[in-house]
């Protein structure tokens, strides 16, 4: 366990942008975890998780609790399935929408990597919440467990990643998950189970939940090693072309409501800020959406902001309201997927409000 007091978040955060903290602590193990965690919960003191932060905006003003990051390389293959209790992994509709007209570029096209792998035999994966994801996914190749390469490129942990239920394509990280270990606000340890975590596309249950996920159970296939790795590698090198100085993508992408609601062609709100809100290239001091991408270039994806030098978190969170406002203007509610840390909650709960969270 290390621990750091007094910090700046810019220092330490992915997107280079933060004020200050207390105590930062970082956590080695799952055994590390649990300890630091009961002593903050029983003892009743204020802490917040972070894996990565590639998908966390912390306030120019800094956070007014100690930051616990989860960091561990633990992975324990073939569990014991008799100790677990069946489980169905109900697949949830993911907003990935294969795109292609002669005037858009095939930057929104992702059918070419996508295939199945139903045959092979299940198997059971334990990883700490703190595994990288890119760790997870070359490991798990090099055994020929097969599922997890639709998330090639993708930075974080595992654990953020079942929180967030990253999607990857047409794959949601729930499509894998069949149990978490999570601490509690009481500091116990409890199994919940997949059909209990309430997975939408974006969304997990954990997301508006105290507990802290301490190891993550994957239910995985034996399949193709070769064909995984490929899938890997292309997944990744697609990822690569997008900018890294960002929190990935900002909203999550239409419903079908809103979509049909302004006839466009495609759910995607990349698609939305650049050909109808007009806001590629849209900059407040060293925060900006990508500009407009020249035709027989690559499509950099306009439902990115990147810093693209000293940019604060209040230049961040005004290029997201100027998106949020214009969306909301023609009768779209946008939702944010960033996490936003130390902002007050009347500044940002418009971002999430609940009636978003349509999963339709
Ligand atoms: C270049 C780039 C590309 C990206 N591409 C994609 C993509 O294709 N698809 C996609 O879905 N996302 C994408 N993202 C977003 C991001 O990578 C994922 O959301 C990832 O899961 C973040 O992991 P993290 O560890 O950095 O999370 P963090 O930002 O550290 O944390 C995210 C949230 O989870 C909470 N949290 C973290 N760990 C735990 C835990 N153990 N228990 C409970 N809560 C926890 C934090 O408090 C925070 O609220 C991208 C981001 C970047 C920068």
């Amino acid at each position: 366990m290390q621990i750091y007091e007094n910090i700046l978040l810019k220092d330490c955060s992915w997107i280079k942008i933060g004020g200050p903290c207390k105590k930062f602590i970082v956590s080695e193990s799952s055994d590390e975890l649990v300890n630091t965690l009961r002593d903050y919960v029983l003892n009743g003191k204020a802490f917040d998780i972070i894996g990565w932060s590639a998908n966390t905006l912390f306030a120019d003003n800094g956070v007014d609790c100690d930051l616990i990051q989860v960091k561990s390389k633990n992975i324990q293959v073939g569990l014991d399935r008799s100790l677990y209790r069946d489980v169905k992994l109900k697949r949830v509709e993911t907003r990935h929408q294969v795109f292609r007209t002669s005037t858009i570029s095939s930057g929104y096209d992702i059918s070419d990597i996508e295939y199945d792998e139903t045959e092979g035999e299940e198997i059971l994966v334990k990883a700490d919440a703190g595994v990288p994801l890119p760790y997870i996914i070359n490991f798990l190749n090099d055994r020929g467990i097969v599922g997890l390469h639709y998330f090639a490129g993708i930075p974080g942990t595992v654990g953020a990643s079942v929180v967030n239920n990253i999607h990857g394509g047409p794959k949601n990280f729930s499509d894998y998950v069949h149990s978490v270990e999570i601490l509690d606000q009481n500091g116990d340890i409890r199994l919940v189970y997949h059909d209990e975590l309430d997975f939408h596309y974006g969304y997990s249950k954990l997301q508006h939940s105290k507990s802290v996920v301490i190891t993550v159970n994957f239910l995985l296939r034996l399949g193709d090693k070769n064909r995984a790795q490929r899938a890997a590698t292309m997944w990744a090198q697609k990822k690569a072309s997008q900018p890294k100085n960002s929190l990935g993508s900002v909203f999550l992408n239409l419903t079908k409501a809103q979509q049909e609601k302004l006839g466009l062609p495609t759910n995607s709100v990349a698609y939305l800020i650049e050909h109808v809100l007009n806001l590629s290239g849209y900059r407040v001091g060293d925060i900006m959406v990508p500009e407009k991408t020249p035709p027989g270039q690559v499509q950099i994806n306009k439902n990115i902001i990147m810093n693209v030098g000293n940019g604060t978190a209040e230049d961040y969170y005004a290029v997201v309201d100027k998106i949020w406002t214009e969306a909301d203007k023609i009768g779209i509610r946008l939702t944010v997927e960033v996490h936003m840390k130390g902002f007050t909650e009347d500044r940002i709960k418009k971002f999430y409000a609940d009636e978003n969270v349509d999963v339709t």
